[in-house]
């Protein structure tokens, strides 16, 4: 059993000394300066050392990069922010196709759309389209990556005006697990256009995005604090509100803890439309009791895509689960604020992002996205340093993830959960739309070379 990996070893080492020569952007491996900075993701849990991380410079050296893999059958991960909680970006003794420096925008102001390579992250598609005052539906983190956030779905602030970040894209340029370098839009390629609208990263390797962009900002948005001890007010009220507010409005509701170590109810809000109307549209949110905090102000699109950033530091661990919330009843509330009473880490989080909008108005079968109308995502969210107490932390995500069952609408966003098995992954997209992105993963990549995701394996037969 030893001969065979010693031999690909052996293989391995001499051609990559090929590939660094051919590789426009560099090849990193083992005790090469920089290995393991480009290895770390955003989930400090994750630990894996590729053979070689390529740091692509442009299409070519994506192709080099899967081709050295196929060829060396080696496990082939795809980063692009490298936020993704299991950390399928990086992998255990393969080849890391790192497009972090793949970052170019281009905005067209008349057209009102946005080429973004597939390395880029939300920070620098934000700074891009903002100087012509122009956004499209994008993640709350900045340096979360378009990549992995758009070929799920998408959530963010502008979700409930502009769709899902997936409804505002119009093309993609792709390189197929056979190295072909194909364009998907609604016209060309109308199957793997489907199926990467939600899909995620299982049909091949996106280089470029191409979205539709909106007139966006300033804003009015900010911080709403309500004290812990009113929880069950504010998210009794929060539930009815969110999901009735119209569809400028982007917010949601998190359990968490102060830099003080005080529990409270945040409600980082967006809403994205005429000031004065916002300021009446917010008021009963901002009085449903009396807050800690108020920092509701019209400010640019960019700073409210800023306000969570420090509640998500890079360098912790993580675990995170999550289901969509057919209600948020009294019962539910009452888990919630129990469980989070209980939090054993202060970083650690409950998010309800509540949806609902133009996502719920897209016909079911015009992309891969599944449960289009439910009502909020719960995400149950594990963040703490001391490796030693993973077991304890893991233990409190997955007790309180447990016990909101009795209230999950079926489905769940597969980009919250840090290990979906196949079977939930399955019934989450159900039977029509899994069998018909088995069938089109089996036209692109038979051989399931992009299988270091949330994993949908190619038809039979
Ligand atoms: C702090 C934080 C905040 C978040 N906020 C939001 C939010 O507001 N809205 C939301 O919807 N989600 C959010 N997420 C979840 C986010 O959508 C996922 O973590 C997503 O995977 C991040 O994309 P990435 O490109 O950074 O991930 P990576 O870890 O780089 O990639 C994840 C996977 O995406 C695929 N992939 C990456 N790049 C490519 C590519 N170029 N071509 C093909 N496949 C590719 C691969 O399968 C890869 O394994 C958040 C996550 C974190 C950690």
């Amino acid at each position: 059993m030893a001969q065979p990996q010693a031999a690909r070893r052996e293989i391995g080492a001499q051609a990559i000394d090929e590939l660094r020569s051919a590789a426009r952007g560099g090849v990193l491996c083992p005790g090469d300066e920089g290995y393991d900075a480009a290895r770390s993701v955003f989930n400090s849990m994750i630990d894996r050392r590729p053979a070689a991380i390529v740091r692509c410079a442009g299409v070519a050296d994506v192709r080099r990069a899967l081709d050295f893999g196929v060829t060396h059958d080696l496990p082939v991960s795809i980063r692009c922010g490298g936020h993704g909680v299991p950390g399928f970006a990086v992998c255990e003794g393969g080849v890391m196709i790192d497009l972090s420096s793949m970052a170019g925008i281009r905005v067209d102001p008349q057209g009102r759309t946005a080429r973004a390579e597939g390395g880029a992250n939300w920070g620098q598609f934000d700074d891009e389209t903002q100087a012509f005052g122009l956004a499209t539906t994008g993640g709350l983190v900045r340096s979360t990556g378009i990549a992995g956030l758009t070929l799920a779905g998408g959530h963010g602030f502008l979700m409930r005006k502009f769709g899902l970040a997936c409804d505002n894209l119009l093309s993609a340029d792709v390189v197929t697990a056979d190295g072909r370098f194909l364009k998907a839009s609604a016209s060309e390629n109308p199957d793997l256009f489907w199926a990467l609208r939600g899909g995620g990263g299982n049909f091949g390797i996106v280089t470029s995005f191409e979205y539709r962009l909106h007139p966006v900002g300033p804003i009015l948005g900010g911080l709403l604090v309500y004290p812990f001890q009113e929880a069950h007010g504010v998210l009794k009220f929060y539930d009815g509100y969110s999901t009735q507010a119209p569809d400028e409005l982007g917010v949601i509701a998190v359990l968490g803890t102060l830099p003080d170590g005080t529990k409270a109810v945040i409600l980082p809000a967006c809403y994205a439309g005429a000031l004065d109307e916002g300021e009446r549209v917010l008021r009963p949110l901002r009085s449903c009791a009396a807050p800690l905090a108020d920092q509701i102000q019209p400010m640019p699109y960019t700073a409210v895509q800023s306000i969570i950033e420090q509640s998500n530091p890079r360098g912790f661990r993580n675990y995170w689960k999550t289901l969509y919330l057919r209600e948020l009843s009294d019962e539910a509330i009452g888990i919630l604020t129990e469980g989070y009473s209980r939090v054993p880490a202060p970083h650690s989080h409950v998010v309800v992002y509540t949806l609902g909008g133009a996502p719920a108005r897209v016909p079911d079968d015009e992309t891969a996205v599944a449960s289009r109308d439910a009502r909020h995502a719960l995400i149950v969210i594990g963040m703490w340093q001391d490796p030693a107490e993973d077991e304890k932390q893991i233990r409190w995500v997955r007790e309180l993830f447990e016990a909101m069952q009795p209230f999950s609408a079926g489905g769940f966003y597969p980009n919250y959960d840090a290990d979906p098995s196949a079977e939930r992954l399955a019934a989450a997209f159900g039977s029509e739309k899994y069998e018909r992105l088995r069938a089109i993963k089996r036209k692109y990549d038979p051989g399931n070379i992009f299988r270091l995701n949330q994993n949908i394996r190619p038809a039979e037969g």
